[in-house]
């Protein structure tokens, strides 16, 4: 169910300051920039041969990630796992008991289903299951 990493979530204060970290200084080019309404966040992913990158700013103060700034500062915010079938991974959480955030798949960032399982049933870590749409390059 689980095929493996999806991408790494990288929350930041400014995409401007923290992009030429891994465009210039990595070289992994230019990023795609997307607004996920949804989550109120700009995303800026970069591709790599084995998974991506995906820097997260809040798009406003009181959003998840403006949030998770103001508590915990910069860095990592997500782990995501890719999996062919999200509504069977949802299952599987709440069949062993444990909780997820998003009952429902919802939008994510290049067009996936996303799903968050709640840390607290994870020991800290803020587990997104992510299914990329058939065809869907991004
Ligand atoms: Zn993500």
């Amino acid at each position: 169910m689980i095929q493996g990493i999806d991408h790494i979530g990288i929350a930041v204060r400014s995409l401007v300051d923290r992009i030429p970290f891994y465009r210039d200084v990595l070289g992994l080019g230019e990023p795609e920039i997307e607004e996920v309404e949804d989550q109120a966040v700009r995303t800026a992913v970069f591709h790599t041969d084995a998974g991506r990158i995906e820097l997260l700013e809040p798009l406003h103060e009181g959003s998840p990630i403006a949030t998770f700034l103001e508590r915990r500062g910069e860095g990592i915010h997500h782990v995501a796992l890719a999996t062919d079938d999200i509504t069977g991974g949802i299952g599987a959480v709440r069949d062993a008991g444990m909780r997820m955030i998003d009952a429902e798949p919802r939008a994510g960032a290049g067009g996936a289903d996303i799903a968050f399982v709640h840390p607290k049933s994870t020991g800290s870590v803020l587990v997104e299951l992510c299914q990329r749409r058939r065809g869907g390059g991004a």
